[in-house]
């Protein structure tokens, strides 16, 4: 009887959360928070400040979420939500998680294009849109088409466009550049697939096994998808247009020398916030 009614009790239930979850996260405290404070769409703040006790229908449905969470499940497909660029973003399992990391590609976007008045651009590869969005909300009237080959993912990316407000970007299911026809752009620019599943290790595996693998993995050490977007983007960039691509830890050497290879000037990479290359880009400059 006294265990139930303590049970009940938010701080009480964050605690056990916070245990359970101690051993597959290393931030168990605000995952158990945020968890609970989404069921009962409160501010986390408030577990602090007053005294909550949970109904059993509510206590049913933390519990069925921390055992999600204890057996991978990211926190964003729990809540339906993720936070990028400090926008609120639908997520559910179709699409990758928005990474902090892709922020930087939105960074060297701005950089690149800064002024420009209405550039054309091309994400190949939307996933839940986040990229085509902020770009959309941070330049100055962008003509923005995304695309990619997930329908679901689609439906998601239109979802989080609606919920922003954002009307003209034009999605499209394609597979890379399959369904463009005929058009130049300013800027193309992809966070595409490039991990290399086999070089995971089970603890790495863990929880990124519930993200789609479309999204995540490319065979020939991850750079196959890198590679087929270089070698095409050169039939689709204007001239002095714009390449730009997030790759993982090892590949930013790979990227430079096939888009020198391809024909683009003024090659770089960009190193995220955890000191890593992350990005490379480059202009290209028809003969
Ligand atoms: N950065 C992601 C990760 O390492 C991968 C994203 C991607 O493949 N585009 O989990």
């Amino acid at each position: 009887m006294i265990e139930e009614s303590s049970l009940r009790n938010a701080r009480a239930l964050i605690r056990s959360g916070t245990e359970k979850l101690s051993s597959v996260s290393n931030v168990p405290r605000l995952e158990a928070e945020v968890l609970l404070s989404n069921l009962l769409e409160i501010s986390p703040i408030k577990f602090h400040t007053n005294e909550i006790n949970v109904s059993p229908t509510v206590l049913d449905k933390f519990e069925a979420m921390i055992e999600s969470r204890f057996k991978g499940v990211p926190v964003a497909y729990l809540v339906g939500k993720k936070e990028f660029w400090s926008l609120e973003f639908d997520v559910n399992p179709s699409v990758l998680v928005p990474r902090p990391e892709t922020e930087l590609l939105i960074e060297n976007a701005i950089g690149i294009l800064g002024n420009h008045e209405s550039p054309k651009i091309l994400e190949l590869g939307t996933g839940s849109g986040v990229i085509s969005i902020v770009l959309s909300k941070e330049l100055r009237d962008p003509i923005i088409t995304a695309v990619d080959i997930s329908n679901e993912a689609l439906m998601i990316a239109k979802d989080n466009a609606r919920k922003h407000e954002i009307k003209d970007i034009k999605f499209m299911e394609s597979d890379w550049f399959d369904e463009i026809e005929n058009e130049k752009f300013d800027l193309i620019i992809s966070n595409p697939p490039y991990v290399d599943k086999a070089k995971l290790s089970n603890e790495e595996l863990f929880g990124i096994d519930m993200e789609p693998d479309v999204a995540l993995y490319s065979t020939n050490n991850g750079t196959d998808d890198l590679k087929t977007i270089i070698k095409n983007s050169t039939s689709y960039i204007k001239n002095r247009g714009w390449l730009l691509l997030e790759h993982g830890y090892d590949q930013a050497k790979y990227c430079m020398k096939k888009m020198e290879k391809a024909g683009y000037k003024k090659v770089e990479n960009c190193k995220d916030i955890q000191n890593i290359s992350r990005t490379t880009f480059g202009m290209f400059q028809h003969d």
